[in-house]
């Protein structure tokens, strides 16, 4: 193989190189950014559980102003007891204190089905608390890991583009003209090797005068159904 084709070949390198790496550079945010979104939904819902709890707390101190309140007309009643006239009052009386007490039972009951649901409640809220602490540091790690990524490609890339300053510089111009020309037409791989008769990039055939040319490799040829520039390659595994 002759000294520019392996020049241009090293240059197709890079350039394959860096096109892999801003394909990374591009899809890493992508990933920064779902975690970024699962910490706010995380944070979203962190927020209804404790306004919900605040509202049960609130419902619940109302509950407790009621019970106060009936107790305090219970003991009204009680001493009302002592004062009655007749048993016909008497009688009222202590049927005023029999709902009274009914009315008790009920909201001691309602009460203890909040006190529930606040437990519960509460519980969630602690549960958040722990994952979005771990969600939290995921996301952390992974962007510091996406920055340290970032930092190591675009190193790379400063590099590769240093060895095809160097490389463009010695190799022949008018091969790379052609190159450029067809990278830009084709964005992909634009020298390719030729096995077995068949072209690697468009996977058709090489007419059979040409690829006896192509074996000789005393010139350079060209597909002639895709035009990338081509050179023979022994099969290896016939
Ligand atoms: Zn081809």
């Amino acid at each position: 193989m002759d000294e520019n084709f392996k020049l241009i070949l090293r240059i197709q390198s890079t350039d394959t190189r860096v096109d892999e790496i801003t394909r990374e550079q591009e899809g890493a945010p992508k990933e920064i950014q779902r975690l970024k979104d699962d910490l706010d939904l995380l944070e979203k819902s962190m927020e209804q559980d404790l306004s919900n709890l605040e509202d049960l707390k609130k419902g619940n101190m109302g509950l407790e102003r009621d019970l106060e309140e009936i107790e305090l007309k219970l003991k009204k009643s009680k001493a009302k007891l002592n004062d009655v006239k007749s048993n016909k009052e008497y009688q009222a009386v202590l049927k005023e204190i029999e709902e009274l007490n009914e009315l008790t039972f009920q909201k001691e009951e309602v009460v203890i089905k909040w006190m529930e649901e606040i437990e519960i409640q509460e519980k969630e809220c602690a549960d958040n608390d722990k994952r979005w602490e771990q969600s939290r540091k995921e996301y952390e790690s992974e962007e510091k890991k996406f920055l340290q990524r970032m930092e190591e490609l675009g190193k790379e890339v400063q590099s590769l583009h240093e060895q095809r300053l160097k490389l463009s510089r010695e190799v022949d111009q008018d091969l790379l003209g052609r190159y450029t020309a067809l990278r830009a037409h084709l964005r992909s791989q634009v020298i390719v090797p030729v096995t077995d008769a068949v072209c690697g990039g468009c996977h058709l055939g090489i007419p059979p005068q040409q690829y006896n040319d192509l074996i000789r490799g005393d010139s350079l040829q060209s597909c002639p159904n895709c035009n990338r520039i081509i050179y023979f390659e022994k099969n290896e595994n016939p």
